[in-house]
């Protein structure tokens, strides 16, 4: 059930926030907006008067609400266990249900309710595409899905496992190389994999206070994924694999596992082959991935397995990459801000390269360190070279090809 500031969360709740400030001390918008409504703390005490009644939603809580990226660090570092990233998105939510019908909120909803409905947009997914390639210049090609088949065999093996891959809306329409990869290196591990045409994880909808939305994707996605016998369920990307764990999506029948986690845990990768020439390698937490799911190292260990890589430590750790779905676009120059000093410990660590799991960390952070010359990959890419397996893929998806999508 979504967090809801009028079922989950009273006036005596939010007492249990004790003004401590520890918060305040792990916020980038904060560092960055440098003023105590953008607080984590200020945001819960907001919530609390919206519950009440003293404070009525409208563009004023709005844009304060507004300033936050939903990373969750705040949440990590509450000494009294407030989950103050799901109560600011509750606040959200109490927003939305008073003025549910604005033109902003009604695109938005339709934009990613229906599957894949931004593909059918003439022209829109091309015009996204050239956007990304010139902010970041990666060349992204056509969308994933035509691309890659519903099934794919493993290679010349008998299956190990029959794996469904969640291959979310940024991987589909912006990153279709790092797709191709996660299908690759599944199959080359003894993997079946099963790409069905899913919804949006339901994550964007669900931050922006449309909950409703959002359990309804995740309704559609349940029953899609149910449909195919799975062991278990593989993202590329570090947001919607904690959307959907939080969710409790395919508990104990179908367990949802983020790629670099999956590898780790499950297939216990051999050491592949080939040596990567040069590689000193900064692997970017996610915030997702830290603090949602409170993954530290599967990155760094899919990484470490690759011969020749040498993983770079970054000097105080992952920082948010400020993008937070549609914060970097409401909150440019705020999200600029954040993104340097992301990028400017990356730059400090020695990397000549980053690998991250999380779609808008890459195009972020492909886009700030463009002039340095440190590309941003995902790690199945990486493994996908080490294997041997780049070049050949096309090949091995004509093989391998035991059906079609309709799209
Ligand atoms: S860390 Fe928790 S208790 Fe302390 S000010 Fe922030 S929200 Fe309140
Ligand atoms: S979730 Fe992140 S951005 Fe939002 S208030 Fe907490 S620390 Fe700040």
């Amino acid at each position: 059930m979504a967090f809801s500031l009028k079922e989950n969360v009273t006036r005596e709740y939010l007492k249990k926030c004790v003004r401590c400030g520890q918060c305040r001390y792990v916020c980038p918008v904060l560092a960055e907006a440098g003023r105590e409504s953008a607080s984590p703390r200020g945001k819960v005490y907001l919530a609390g008067l919206m519950q009440s009644g003293e404070v009525k939603p409208g563009p004023g809580p709005d844009s304060i609400l507004s300033l936050c990226l939903t990373c969750g660090a705040c949440t990590a570092e509450c000494p009294s266990g407030l989950p103050v990233d799901r109560i600011i998105t509750a606040a959200r939510a109490l927003s939305a249900e008073v003025r549910p019908y604005s033109p902003g909120r009604l695109i938005f909803r339709h934009l990613f309710s229906s599957q894949h409905l931004i593909g059918r947009i003439p022209g829109f997914t091309a015009v996204l595409r050239r956007m990304t390639a010139l902010a970041t210049g990666l060349s992204t090609g056509r969308p994933a899905r035509s691309r890659i088949p519903l099934r794919c065999l493993p290679e010349n093996k008998k299956p190990l496992i029959r794996v469904g891959y969640f291959l979310g809306c940024a991987t589909y329409y912006l990153l279709p190389e790092v797709a191709e990869s996660v299908v690759g290196v599944l199959r080359h591990l003894g993997c079946e994999v099963v790409v069905p045409p899913a919804y949006c994880c339901g994550l964007p909808l669900e931050v922006a206070g449309e909950a409703d939305s959002a359990r309804k994707l995740l309704e559609r996605n349940r029953r899609l994924f149910k449909s195919f016998s799975l062991d278990a369920l593989v993202t590329d990307c570090s947001s919607c694999s904690y959307h959907l764990t939080e969710k409790e999506f395919g508990l104990h029948s179908q367990p949802v596992y983020e790629f670099s986690e999956f590898l780790v845990k499950v297939l216990n990768p051999p050491v592949p082959g080939r040596e990567l020439a040069a590689a000193v390698i900064a692997c970017h937490e996610p915030c997702h991935l830290r603090y949602g799911r409170k993954l530290q190292d599967p990155i760094r260990q899919v990484v470490g397995i690759i011969p020749g890589a040498k993983v770079a430590k970054i000097p105080g750790g992952s920082a948010c990459c400020g993008g937070g779905g549609t914060f970097s676009i409401r909150h440019r120059d705020l999200s600029a801000g954040i993104l340097r000093q992301c990028t400017q410990r990356i730059k400090s660590s020695g990397a000549r390269m980053v690998a991250t799991v999380c779609p808008s960390c890459t195009i972020q952070i492909t886009g700030s360190l463009k002039s340095s010359g440190i590309p941003v990959c995902h790690p199945a890419q990486l493994i996908h070279q080490s294997y041997g397996l780049t070049g050949r893929q096309q090949d091995k998806n004509k093989h391998g090809q035991t059906g079609k999508h309709e799209k």
